[in-house]
């Protein structure tokens, strides 16, 4: 823990990341933004001949997919919903005086349509959906979105708003679970590449409560989840950088997702945590990127 806390206070003492006053919530240097930058290059140079179609959402997704996508059934407890002021005037002075007296103002605050979105990939697949029939080559999208998730935490990888850049590939079976293979292969090349000692390892969602643990259960059985891990607060529990996922045919079914011989499209994403992976940098390399390795260097930079 001591060591969580340290990092995390040599990155304000740095300038890298600056404080909110929200444990999870952070400025970033315009530095650490060139890391993330460079890497996110590099994500282009192992996935660009692929020629995934570029997408980007804002950080806010329609509460009407937000719901139907399950996400209160599984993740409740990380959940963000924006809520918005509707009153009238009369509600307005309501509202100051509240604020005023140091009273909750906030119960008054009305639910807009308007979820913040938990991971980069769920508001494509409506979307895709809403388009037909998906090819028998399949379907490749490139996409960054920041993500929210309540977590609050002094552990510098978990923040509450971070950015995930995501491949998803949709298709048959056979197709989506190579592209997951190949982006595992991948992750392991670039991490090397960047001087990151890491391990892939079979994973599971934080799925919520007592019915949460056999969803968890049936994923690792599965192995329907897998992380590249990277020691960054802690050799003992390395931290999950990229993650490799399948769905199977769940999110064709929920969404509509078909292929053009009407059968029902299998979906998978890779994910890479950027802020993460920045911090993987700096906690090895050390805080200064000038004197980083020259392979790093030339990974990152050219
Ligand atoms: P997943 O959807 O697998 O939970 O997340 C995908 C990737 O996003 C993770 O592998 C990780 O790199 C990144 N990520 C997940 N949670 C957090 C978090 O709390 N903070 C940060 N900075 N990145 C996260
Ligand atoms: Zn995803």
């Amino acid at each position: 823990m001591d060591m969580q806390v340290s990092l995390l206070d040599r990155l304000f003492d740095s300038g890298l990341l600056i404080e909110t006053g929200v444990d999870g919530l952070y400025g970033r240097s315009g530095q650490f933004e060139d890391v993330i930058a460079a890497f996110e290059r590099m994500i282009d140079r192992f996935g660009g001949a692929d020629g995934a179609e570029a997408i980007r959402f804002p950080p806010g997704m329609a509460m009407s997919y937000f719901e139907k996508s399950g996400y209160m059934k599984s993740f409740p407890q990380l959940a963000g919903t924006v809520h918005s002021f509707c009153g009238n005037d009369h509600d307005h002075m309501g509202l100051l005086s509240c604020m005023e007296e140091g009273k909750d103002w906030t119960k008054e605050q009305k639910a807009t349509n308007i979820a913040l979105t938990p991971a980069a990939c769920y508001p494509l697949y409506p979307t895709v959906a809403k388009r037909g029939p998906i090819a028998m080559t399949g379907g490749l999208y490139d996409l960054q979105s920041y993500c929210f998730r309540h977590e609050p935490s002094r552990e510098p990888t978990r923040q509450q708003m971070f950015r995930m850049r995501e491949y998803v590939c949709m298709g048959t079976e056979h197709h989506v679970t190579e592209f997951r293979q190949k982006w595992m292969d991948r992750g392991v090349q670039m991490m090397e590449e960047l001087g990151l000692k890491v391990e892939i390892d079979i994973a599971n969602d934080p799925f919520f409560g007592r019915a949460g643990r056999l969803l968890a259960n049936n994923q690792r059985d599965q192995n329907l989840k897998f992380e590249l891990l990277i020691p960054v607060n802690s050799n003992a529990n390395p931290t999950a950088c990229m993650s490799f996922n399948y769905h199977q045919d769940a999110f064709g079914t929920k969404w509509g997702l078909n292929l053009e011989d009407g059968s029902v499209a299998h979906t998978a994403c890779v994910g890479f945590g950027l802020e993460r992976i920045a911090l993987a940098l700096f906690a090895h390399h050390g805080l200064d990127v000038k004197v980083w390795p020259d392979a790093v260097r030339t990974a990152l930079w050219g």
